[in-house]
């Protein structure tokens, strides 16, 4: 920690393997115009290891004061930003990826210090996407293209894609970097300037990436602060000067965004949470498909996220030697410390989140009829006593009513159902108020295009369950959100505007 709290901390410019030193070295700041500040109330919050309890560092609390500052600086930034070549803000968003390339080991170690996710299975893994992100979008700012329109003889009608202006981008604590990632990339090349409220559980790696980036982006172009949610991601929303709000997060909290930003008429995207189904006939390649139900439930990610295959509907004829298989590897996974490269799973971010899912599990169990299979040991190492483990859990013989299968649990947690009829499945894959994501496992190719084009989901994928992909649209219907991410569309429709200009040479 910094004696003096007012003195920028030095960050190393080489990749670091000592995560808890970077933790320390990062605490208590914001990325403000290109300089590491404190909070103007020079107040921060803990920032805690969820494997040990114990806390790594602290992060700045900020506040409306810290967000008109940031916000200002962006303001400040964003015209001369939207002066540079296109091409060239793309250039530098591909050199901002390739410096985080060296940093991928220094970055999922990090990851896994403050979030408990393991190091081999999630966060090095997520630190990768993020350059990935980068690079893909680093490569788009030729694409900023406008339109000819046929008008009339001697008048040229154009239209031009221009930025939003100031961008605030809220984000959660389950992938971080990448959340980040998809919001920060497009909106940069497409020649806004960015505000990032980081989560509060996960405040201090995404930092690091806003340093490492403002090493080649002009200073203000991409500021990070950090705060609770009312206290200063509410503020970003209602900034004056920001002319556009993307958030992923809860419903909830989805909605208050959603009103807040209605109510200045600025344009708002939206990724919330999922209930996603996962539909399995009897003739899928059985290996393939119970390995792929567990990249699906992401249970190497706790079940933390909001394409987790939470409803998993299993023909009856495989229902209980896929429930028993299932059962059996995702036994075999090791529960431990994230940092450890035997680990598979780690922990839960919170004691509120573990809560609530212990909750949902002691639900689930007490109900009449229910049978949960708990799998992977606990972990046995005595410093990991305080650690956030929860035990993955396969429940069967739950009913549609149940909590458990309506709402989104966020935890590792899933529900297998044995079905009969494939529209009757088809119906109840389709009865939740979520529609983000679903996966159909078949080798009956006409079967799995009626259901990929009848599943109400922005995202369906045939015998795979792949977590989001630069190029590939992503984003939900229904309750689980408003508009697209990661591709070059989003880039477009979310990012800019179309102006149209009329040039009369008669
Ligand atoms: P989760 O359950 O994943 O933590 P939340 O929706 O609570 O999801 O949080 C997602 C992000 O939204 C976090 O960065 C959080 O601080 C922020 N947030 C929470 N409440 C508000 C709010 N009222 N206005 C703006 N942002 C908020």
């Amino acid at each position: 920690m910094n004696d003096r709290p007012d003195s920028a901390p030095v960050l190393p410019a080489a990749p670091t393997l000592d995560q808890a030193a970077l933790a320390r070295a990062l605490s208590g700041r914001h990325l403000i115009g290109g300089r590491l500040v404190p909070a103007a109330s020079a107040r921060s919050f803990d920032v805690i290891n969820p494997a040990t309890g114990e806390p790594i560092g602290n992060a700045a609390l900020g506040e409306a004061a810290d967000v008109d500052a940031a916000v200002r600086a962006a303001a400040a930034a964003q015209p001369a930003w939207a002066r540079v070549p296109a091409r060239k803000r793309g250039a530098m968003v591909a050199s901002c990826a390739a410096l985080l390339r060296e940093h991928v080991e220094e970055l999922g170690r990090l990851i896994a210090l403050e979030t408990g996710k393991a190091l081999r299975t999630e966060s090095r893994v997520e630190a990768n996407t993020v350059a990935d992100v980068l690079e893909f979008f680093g490569g788009l700012g030729s694409e900023l293209k406008g339109e000819s329109v046929p008008f009339a003889p001697d008048v040229l009608s154009v239209t031009v894609r221009e930025p939003l202006g100031v961008v605030g981008a809220i984000i959660p604590w389950n992938v971080p970097l990448l959340l980040m990632a998809l919001k920060i990339a497009p909106a940069l090349v497409a020649g806004n300037t960015v505000v990032v409220k980081s989560a509060e559980e996960a405040p201090l790696t995404v930092l690091r990436v806003c340093e490492l980036m403002n090493r080649i982006l002009p200073p203000g172009c991409f500021n990070i602060i950090s705060g609770y949610g009312p206290e200063c991601g509410a503020p970003l929303v209602e900034h004056p000067l920001v002319r556009k709000v993307t958030f992923t997060g809860s419903v909830e909290v989805g909605r208050i965004v959603a009103r807040a930003a209605s109510s200045k008429l600025i344009p708002v995207t939206l990724e919330l949470g999922g209930k996603s189904p996962m539909i399995v006939f009897s003739d899928c390649d059985f290996e393939k498909t119970v390995a792929g139900a567990i990249t699906s439930m992401r249970f190497t990610r706790q079940g933390q996220s909001c394409t987790a295959a939470s409803r998993i509907f299993v023909e009856r004829a495989i229902h209980d030697r896929f429930v028993e298989a299932l059962a059996a590897k995702v036994d075999a996974m090791v529960m431990g410390d994230p940092l450890d490269e035997k680990t598979d799973i780690g922990t839960i971010i919170s004691p509120e989140q573990f809560a609530k899912v212990r909750a949902y599990i002691e639900e689930g169990t007490r109900t009449a009829g229910a049978h949960a299979r708990a799998c992977s040991a606990m972990p046995d190492d005595p410093a990991l006593g305080k650690g956030l483990y929860v035990r993955p859990h396969i429940f069967t013989g739950l009913t549609r009513a149940s909590r458990l299968v309506r709402e989104e649990i966020f935890g590792p947690v899933t529900c297998v159902f044995p079905f009969d009829d494939a529209e009757a499945v088809l119906a109840e894959a389709n009865d939740s108020e979520y529609g983000l994501a679903a996966s159909v496992w078949t080798n009956d190719l006409k079967r799995a295009m009626r259901f990929a084009h009848r599943l109400e989901a922005g995202l369906v994928q045939v015998n795979q369950n792949l977590v989001v992909q630069a190029n590939l649209s992503y984003g939900g219907v229904k309750s689980s959100g408003l508009g697209k991410e990661a591709s070059l569309e989003a880039m477009l429709e979310h990012f800019t505007h179309k102006k149209t200009i009329m040039v009369n040479y008669a």
